[in-house]
């Protein structure tokens, strides 16, 4: 049985979903202004997890990750850089699906855009003003009246009287009704993108995107709603507020996952250039990313170092070069077997450093049954540890992973042409052309030319014609 934590009741209690043997999930994804750093990538390691938890443990899971193409950074960075928003929010949105990608988290069921779905978002507005919960000046912006909520703040558990006025609009407080009251719609400013509604011209405000989008995919009602710990207000608390203003019931459990942090701070963008994925990738391979980023209880900060993630990267290859070694004994690849005590560890919350003492049990019994040529507890053993690697993603018999062995192979490769050459040169020197050519011929017979150059041989691979 899978308890899980909910952000709305901080308790650990049962999951059970709406619908038997369905799990519905709504994450909010990236807002396409910069390239991904580890923070970003983590949440989606995090809820990938899960995911391959629940279709584990035998449930249909349908998750939904947004994609907000449209958002004040975006349009300020475009304008910076000279160039159409859109190709921005495109270029930053490709560099997000390669990096999770990278990381083997599995692409979302479905992963709509915002300005795909303005026309649902208009249908919501409509809903909230037929109502009486939201209101439109007439400049332009609709806001959500939120003293006319039933309730309000009961995931951060704030106090309205307390709140600061919400300032995601530059407009003149004397425009809302109440200085708390928060944008759904915001109007069309020179230069900027719009959409008509008959309210006015405007573009969408965050908030009313991830409502409208989880409502178009998942219903009035699902089960899980998740997102960074950053996320819970105002956006979730905006989503919620929204969502159950137009009658619906939203999301069964909230869930959130916590930051990657450095000296105990958020990540932050200063900081952030050195973080981001493209560059990690140059000296890790993104499995041991992902075991790295995936180590860490789900709702436990992540403090970065270099030295943590080479030293997480090392006790990976170790798991990996078991699993290896037990191939080859016992001539074919583990088995995904999930050990009892794996599973309760996935069951309490996504104990994932639990599951990995497991993992370092399974490793420690498995390199003593080769110690012992004990062949049937190798195999239990690797199996297990296949089993629980496949479910944090980090299986590296997953054909996904194949292409991140590629910087490696090169390296390889470029090891053994060296002594290749080395040894054609020395046969040169000692006059032994019989030896020379044929090394010569024999890289040529697997496509690799040699040629002499006054700083030494060069090699390339040929052309298939
Ligand atoms: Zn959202």
């Amino acid at each position: 049985m899978l308890n899980l934590y909910d952000t709305a009741t901080r308790e650990v209690g049962p999951f059970t979903p709406i619908k038997k043997g369905e799990v519905s999930i709504y994450v909010c994804g990236a807002t396409v202004q910069a390239a991904p750093h580890i923070g970003h990538i983590r949440s989606a390691v995090n809820f990938d997890i899960l995911r391959r938890w629940l279709n584990m443990s035998g449930y249909d899971v349908t998750l939904i990750r947004n994609v907000t193409d449209i958002d004040d950074k975006i349009l300020q960075k475009a304008a910076q850089e000279k160039t159409p928003w859109w190709a921005l929010a495109m270029k930053y949105e490709r560099e997000f699906t390669a990096a999770f990608a990278a990381l083997n988290v599995l692409p979302p069921t479905y992963e709509p855009r915002a300005t795909g779905h303005i026309t649902q978002m208009i249908e919501l507005m409509q809903i909230l003003i037929d109502n009486g919960s939201a209101y439109a000046p007439g400049n332009g912006d609709v806001y959500l009246e939120v003293r006319k909520l039933h309730r309000y703040l009961t995931l951060s558990g704030q106090r309205i009287d307390d709140l600061m006025p919400a300032t995601d609009v530059d407009a003149a407080s004397s425009i809302k009704r109440d200085p708390r009251d928060f944008a759904l719609w915001k109007a069309a400013k020179p230069g900027e993108p719009s959409w008509p509604t008959p309210w006015g011209d405007g573009r969408p405000g965050w908030h009313l995107e991830c409502s409208a989008m989880a409502h178009t995919y998942l219903g009035e009602s699902f089960d899980i709603h998740g997102g960074g710990l950053d996320l819970i207000f105002p956006h979730h608390e905006n989503e919620i507020a929204q969502s159950e203003a137009a009658g619906y019931g939203f999301a069964k459990r909230w869930l959130h996952n916590a930051w990657v942090t450095q000296s105990g701070e958020k990540m932050s963008k200063s900081l952030g250039n050195s973080l981001l994925v493209e560059v990690i990738l140059q000296n890790v391979r993104g499995i041991e990313l992902r075991w790295y980023l995936g180590s860490a209880h789900y709702r436990s900060m992540l403090e970065y170092s270099q030295t943590a993630l080479e030293e997480s990267a090392v006790a990976f290859r170790r798991v990996e070069n078991f699993l290896k070694r037990a191939a080859e004994i016992t001539g074919s690849l583990p088995k995904c077997e999930v050990s009892t005590s794996f599973a309760a560890a996935m069951d309490d919350d996504l104990a994932v450093p639990v599951g990995l003492a497991t993992i370092s049990e399974n490793l420690r019994l498995g390199n003593q049954a080769i110690t012992d040529n004990d062949v049937s507890e190798i195999s239990k053993n690797a199996n297990e540890i296949r089993g629980a690697l496949e479910i944090l993603g980090c299986d590296p018999f997953d054909k996904n992973f194949t292409d991140f062995r590629s910087a490696d192979l090169s390296q390889a490769m470029d090891g053994v042409i060296a002594l290749a050459l080395k040894e054609r040169t020395s046969a040169r020197e000692r006059k032994d052309f019989a030896a020379s050519d044929a090394i010569r011929d024999g890289l040529l017979a697997l496509g690799i030319t040699i040629e002499d150059t006054a700083q030494g041989p060069r090699w390339s691979i040929m052309e298939k014609s």
